[in-house]
């Protein structure tokens, strides 16, 4: 994530000198002193277009609190491996994450440091190899205690960890990620799967093929998906039976395995490895 994208400057410098110029245009035809009505759209979208900017750029003033920082080494292996410039890269992104979402709890459980942390990592991994890029969307961040059913009730048979739709909160069960951020290297992250879905929803409906994805690499793209989804339901991938659900899920499942045991999934599925280092543009076996 960057402080300001050189793209969207250009976009609200344009929108500040077209909007201001035709108020200034219409003004100066109604009173002598009009023209300066134009100051009026320029200010308004200056506000808008530098708000952020400015609010990461006081962030990134901010030192990184050392129990964040204890966090990420002891839960996140490939912070781990990160040094100097990439490592503060990381960290900048988690703390323009936490910073900016909104992070909302049921009843009864506390929204704690280590549960935003949890998400922000997320983020920040699927984004550490494209500064360029954001989360596709930006929604509040809710959690429930434990795992709930469709309905969102916790009952015997509830078996979501999390859920996400095209429109709405991002659904956590925060035992869930707790969960998952302890044991890294299980092929199971729950925030790493519903962030992933949110690449999907920028179309419009969950495909299985983000739009951000080269174009040009789409069809082969789903032609891998093809095969390998046949190889989870004939069992003999390393993904597990729920990422044959679609192909939304099975990019979900892949984007766990990526990030949370990238060195097996190289081995077992080279292709598909390669694939998601082009998307992501990163390595996550290195630092
Ligand atoms: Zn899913």
């Amino acid at each position: 994530m960057r402080i300001v994208r050189p793209t969207t400057l250009v976009f609200y410098a344009s929108l500040a000198v077209i909007l201001g110029g035709v108020v200034a245009f219409v003004g100066a035809q109604t009173t002598p002193r009009g023209g300066w009505l134009g100051l009026v759209p320029v200010l308004i979208v200056a506000w808008r277009g530098l708000r952020r900017p400015l609010r990461r750029w006081r962030m990134t003033r901010r030192a990184l609190p050392a129990s964040w920082r204890d966090w990420l080494t002891a839960h996140v292996p490939f912070y781990k491996r990160l040094g100097g410039e990439a490592r503060r890269r990381f960290e900048q992104d988690v703390q323009f994450f936490v910073d900016e979402q909104t992070f909302e709890a049921l009843d009864g459980i506390e929204v704690t440091d280590a549960l935003r942390l949890g998400v922000a990592a997320g983020a920040a991994l699927l984004l550490h190899g494209r500064p360029d890029w954001e989360l596709p969307a930006t929604r509040t961040i809710l959690f429930y205690p434990d795992r709930f059913d469709e309905d969102y009730h916790d009952t015997d048979y509830a078996s979501y960890d999390g859920m996400v739709h095209a429109q709405g909160p991002v659904i956590l069960s925060a035992a869930a990620v707790e969960e998952d951020w302890a044991h890294p290297g299980s092929g199971h992250n729950v925030v790493l799967h519903e962030l992933a879905h949110l690449f999907d929803f920028d179309q419009g409906g969950a495909e299985g093929t983000p739009s951000l994805m080269d174009p040009a690499s789409a069809e082969a793209w789903r032609a891998l998906v093809r095969r390998e989804m046949r190889r989870v339901r004939l069992g003999t991938s390393l993904l597990r039976g729920y990422a044959a659900t679609n192909a939304a899920e099975f990019f979900a499942v892949a984007v766990e395995n990526f990030f949370d045991r990238p060195a097996v999934l190289h081995r077992r599925h080279p292709h598909l490895f390669n694939a998601l280092v082009a998307f992501f543009n990163l390595d996550p076996r290195g630092g």
